[in-house]
């Protein structure tokens, strides 16, 4: 049927035509070229400059992050062995492995669809510990443990001469657990007088720039780092007018 042959023969230059794109891609990524034209990422170019949906343009980062280090996937994309939403699954579980394994694990879930792929990674469920019904004013937390760890709960409960009921104790811990994090913070921005900024200041900055990076261009809106204009190390000053937001990619930019 001829209908058919043209979609076969359109099918196929499709994907050379995708496999074109990531090499570009990775040019792209390479140079960060996106940067000077306002971009704080690649994704952010494949969505803001390029027009792809967000899903889209996650499968195109994951592809391009993975072939940098098994250029081999762009030829298996052209010869329709992988497909770009194989590759974006495969990509999560093989990030962290070696380039042998990687290959390897790609190699074995060729000509695979989405949903062949994603069951052949599916973990089997975890035992379930803690169980949550979120109700409209409460959560209900249903907590299960083994023996060796209600033992100790029990000892605890103990040394703390009955003060609490377990349910209490719990809240106790997780308060003073918070409270010894919160005083790190402080210790921490204290420490670093030089470069600390008021969280009054550091709020108007942010409410000033709209919770957007700054940098010409860019909407970035995640990431953002409050900067000196005139860094601290040549006597930059934590004023209001020598502060600026940047999304971190733009702010090491600057360097
Ligand atoms: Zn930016």
């Amino acid at each position: 049927m001829k209908i058919h042959q043209d979609l076969l023969v359109l099918r196929g230059q499709e994907r050379v035509i995708t496999s074109q794109i990531l090499e570009k891609l990775q040019t792209m990524e390479d140079s960060k070229a996106y940067l000077s034209l306002g971009h704080s990422s690649l994704f952010d170019y494949l969505v803001r400059g390029l027009g792809y949906s967000e899903a889209t343009a996650y499968q195109r980062q994951a592809c391009v992050r993975l072939s940098r280090e098994v250029p081999e996937i762009k030829e298996k994309i052209d010869h329709g062995l992988l497909s770009l939403s194989t590759v974006t699954v495969a990509y999560k579980h093989i990030k962290n492995k070696s380039r042998d394994e990687k290959l390897e694990t790609l190699k074995s879930i060729e000509c695979k669809s989405t949903r062949e792929v994603k069951a052949y990674f599916a973990e089997p469920a975890k035992t379930i510990k803690i169980k949550q019904t979120e109700y409209k004013n409460k959560v209900h937390v249903r907590l299960e443990l083994n023996h060796e760890q209600f033992e100790k709960l029990q000892k605890l409960k103990k040394l703390k001469s009955h003060k609490f009921n377990a349910e209490e104790l719990l809240l106790h811990l997780i308060e003073k657990e918070l409270k010894t994090y919160e005083n790190i913070e402080f210790k921490r921005s204290q420490s670093k007088n030089l470069r600390f900024i008021p969280k009054r200041l550091r709020n108007r900055v942010l409410m000033d720039a709209n919770y957007k990076c700054e940098y010409p261009g860019c909407e970035e809106s995640h990431f953002l780092q409050i900067d000196h204009k005139l860094p601290v190390r040549l006597g930059g000053q934590p004023l209001r007018e020598n502060l600026q937001v940047l999304c971190a990619a733009h702010n090491r930019m600057k360097g």
